[in-house]
């Protein structure tokens, strides 16, 4: 790998990052929620793309997490029982 022969004038540190800046996100308004989201992108609030329901939402996400939780314990109190 090669070492740099001399440090970088603050000058030319400065000049480099001068040009990395973040930019501010484009954002589109949902037509089905009304939410700010990113174009081309699925809507993270109700997610819908198109007129079409693509992708679950956080919420639903978190509440299908929770069904399955809930199923798998009373499945495992079922197999203690049997075992008693
Ligand atoms: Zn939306």
């Amino acid at each position: 790998m090669s070492v740099p022969k001399h440090r970088k004038s603050k000058s030319a540190v400065r000049t480099k990052r001068a040009h990395l800046a973040l930019k501010t996100l484009k954002t589109v308004k949902c037509p089905e929620c009304g939410a700010a989201s990113l174009p081309h992108r699925a809507c993270p609030s109700c997610g819908m793309y198109k007129g079409r329901k693509i992708m679950a939402t956080k919420t639903e996400q978190i509440e299908k997490r929770e069904v399955k939780r809930k199923k798998k314990e009373e499945k495992d109190k079922l197999k203690q029982r049997a075992n008693k």
